[in-house]
């Protein structure tokens, strides 16, 4: 069964009617709640079930727009997105902080009835109780406004720190007039600098910050000066350094939003933020967190240190260099492997043309979990080059939908990310409710009439995020709060998505998902053996950038105090001091645009990757064992962990899965650790 007509009609939307909607349908929602509470006793039919009703209406109508807004960004949308997200935070707290709605839901936990709940009803029953205590349900009044006013707080700031990045990231362009200034840059990317060129009414080349363009730069640009330049201008996004010092500085509004996270984990009876954090995760205790950290940082430290050596030869013997600047690092990086496995991401781009590898990734899901995808054409859209699929299983059953959206462009926030327009669920008269998935990258788009053709990398990015969307979409809960990626711990989120990321590297799926553009060919024998030499290639160097990240995440929630200046800097310069091994420049402030914390859900949770790469390395190790398109593993991989949504504890799901609990040495092995 297919709902084409329950797809949301994006050329539909106005942005001027969108406040008075959502204005409507929290009105009416509150409304349904008060009378909902008037009832004298309560139950699963009665009040859990309207609630999800009602919050199922709110969510598809402020999906569409929260979507619009992270990838078709204009200024009216961003003012009425500003208009109503305190709405919304409103909302959502109130009900968290309504007391008789806690009461009536602990009054059904605590029914006869809830003994035959099946496990779903009760987990959502469990969360919804944990998630009162979590929004200060116990507190005194005065403390519950206080936290409500946090609430709000934190988003306007975290509206505030994605805006500054976005500005900043557009704010700031290199126009070039002389073409022998782009010496090394692959032909794409220069192809790519001239219709920017054109965009900005321009002759000759512009260079941006957005990723494809920039990461293109700093690999390959010959001129020294000019990767300084876009080195500076990307690290010093959105901060009080670089060509736009100050201009949209996040510096206050970082403080701001770990100040106002700190004060609110205190509220509800918390040390600090990353304790509050851990209340929804697997890994329960911040010492748990930080010795996984550090045990993985103990074991890359010596690698990377000989990685690092033996780049800075290179680049001494290659170019003359005495003393590598990190601008130098990805470029000679690029050049080492080149010179080590006669290898680079873009010789392998002719063979990964965006349409092969979605066909083949769809082929390999078939294969492996029986699954089926196919693009459904003449749906409406916000932009021309997304498509549209539907997904059914191996009986055949419509089981959901999938909107991808794959290119970088103007006006759309950097990175790569998947998100919901709606879950899966039962309705009133049985029928169900399928859950619908957005898929968004930022790839190189289209150029000069050739198919848009994807790095290795790209590729692997695609499978991630394609992941995170199976997960979503084959669930077969039929509770919204509990079903797809809902009510699954935090750092059990990156397992299906880290999972898939696996196969791009089996030499039998990138039979299937290449094919060169012009003779469509398949990925030579030769190319395959050099891609698989580079696997490890500064793998050290990369775990310990990871590290960086989860480490300086988690401290500065851990450690934040109101009253120390400064702290987020000197936290940073700590965790350097364990994981750089490289001099960063004093003007570097990465932290301006660490969006993933200060914008995201990864706030003392960026450890998740890592966590969860343990988990995803492990579970694939099954499939070396029994053979890469193993349908036993397979069914059992779709069964245990993609269809279960936030039922399962993770673990446990794991244990059922592969027969033990997650070994570490998968994931170091993979990383050339061990
Ligand atoms: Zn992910």
């Amino acid at each position: 069964m297919y709902m084409k007509n329950e797809l949301p009609q994006f050329s539909k939307i106005r942005t001027e009617q969108i406040e008075p909607q959502i204005r409507q349908i929290l009105a009416q929602n509150q409304r349904q709640v008060t009378e909902l509470l008037q009832q004298p006793t309560f139950t699963w039919d009665n009040l859990m079930r309207p609630l999800e009703d009602q919050d199922d209406v709110l969510s598809k109508a402020w999906s569409p727009i929260s979507h619009l807004h992270s990838v078709m960004e204009s200024e009216g949308l961003r003012q009425v997105y500003r208009n109503c997200l305190p709405l919304i935070t409103e909302y959502y707290t109130e009900l968290a902080q309504n007391e008789k709605l806690y009461a009536a839901v602990k009054s059904i936990a605590d029914s006869p009835a809830y003994a035959d709940f099946d496990a779903a009803q009760k987990k959502v029953i469990e969360d919804e109780i944990r998630d009162f205590r979590l929004a200060g349900i116990h507190l005194p009044a005065d403390k519950k406004a206080r936290f409500a006013e946090l609430e709000q707080q934190l988003t306007e700031w975290t509206t505030k720190f994605s805006e500054n990045l976005l500005d900043a990231t557009q704010g700031w362009y290199l126009h070039i007039t002389n073409r022998a200034q782009l010496a090394g840059l692959p032909e794409q990317t220069i192809k790519l600098a001239e219709e920017n060129a054109a965009q900005h009414k321009k002759t000759g080349w512009v260079l941006t910050l957005e990723y494809p363009c920039y990461s293109s730069a700093m690999k390959f640009l010959h001129d020294r000066e000019l990767r300084r330049v876009m080195y500076e201008a990307y690290v010093t996004r959105a901060s009080d350094q670089g060509p736009r010092a100050g201009k949209w500085d996040n510096t206050p509004v970082m403080k701001n939003i770990l100040r106002a996270r700190h004060e609110m984990a205190q509220l509800v009876g918390f040390k600090n933020f990353a304790e509050y954090s851990l209340a929804t995760k697997m890994a329960k205790h911040p010492d748990k967190v930080l010795k996984f950290l550090h045990d993985l940082l103990k074991k890359s430290r010596p690698v990377a240190e000989k990685e690092i050596a033996e780049l800075k030869q290179f680049a001494l013997e290659t170019g003359g260099l005495r003393e590598m600047q990190t601008w130098d690092m990805m470029y000679y990086s690029e050049k080492l492997r080149q010179s080590k496995f006669n290898f680079s991401q873009e010789k392998l781009r002719a063979y990964f043309p965006a349409q092969k590898v979605i066909d083949g990734m769809f082929a390999l899901v078939k294969k492996i979990f029986g699954l089926t995808l196919k693009e459904e054409k003449n749906i409406d859209t916000w932009h021309p080059q997304v498509q549209f699929f539907v997904l059914y299983d191996e009986q055949g059953e419509f089981r959901g939908g999938l909107y991808t959206d794959l290119y970088a462009r103007p006006h759309k926030r950097d990175g790569a990310w998947m998100d919901e327009y709606q879950s899966r669920r039962r309705l009133k008269d049985g029928k169900i409710q399928y859950p619908i998935a957005y898929l968004t990258c930022n790839f190189m788009r289209p150029l000069d009439n050739k198919p848009a053709l994807l790095t290795h990398e790209d590729v692997e990015t695609l499978f991630h995020e394609f992941g995170h969307c199976l997960h979503h979409l084959v669930t077969k809960v039929d509770y919204a709060p509990v079903s797809g990626i809902n009510g699954v711990p935090w750092d059990a989120v990156e397992f299906p998505s880290q999972f898939m990321e696996n196969w791009c590297w089996e030499k039998e799926t990138l039979a299937m998902i290449s094919s060169h553009y012009q003779t469509g060919e398949t990925l030579p024998e030769n190319l395959y053996q050099q891609l698989i030499a580079t696997r490890q290639f500064q793998a050290a160097l990369q775990m310990l950038r990871q590290l960086e990240f989860a480490i300086f995440d988690f401290r500065i929630h851990l450690e934040f105090h109101p009253d120390h200046s400064a702290q987020i800097e000197n936290i940073l310069q700590e965790v350097r001091q364990q994981t750089n091994l490289m001099d960063v420049p004093t003007f570097n402030r990465f932290q301006h645009s660490f969006a993933h914390i200060f914008a995201g859900s990864y706030c003392a949770g960026y450890y998740s990757y890592k966590w969860a790469e343990v988990l995803s390395c492990d579970a694939f190790e099954k499939f070396k064992e029994h053979g890469t398109f193993d349908p036993t593993s397979g069914r059992s991989f779709l069964q245990n962990i993609l269809e279960a949504g936030g039922v399962k504890d993770p673990l446990v799901a794991f244990v059922a899965f592969r027969g033990r609990e997650p070994q570490v040495d998968a994931l170091l092995r993979q990383s050339g650790l061990m």
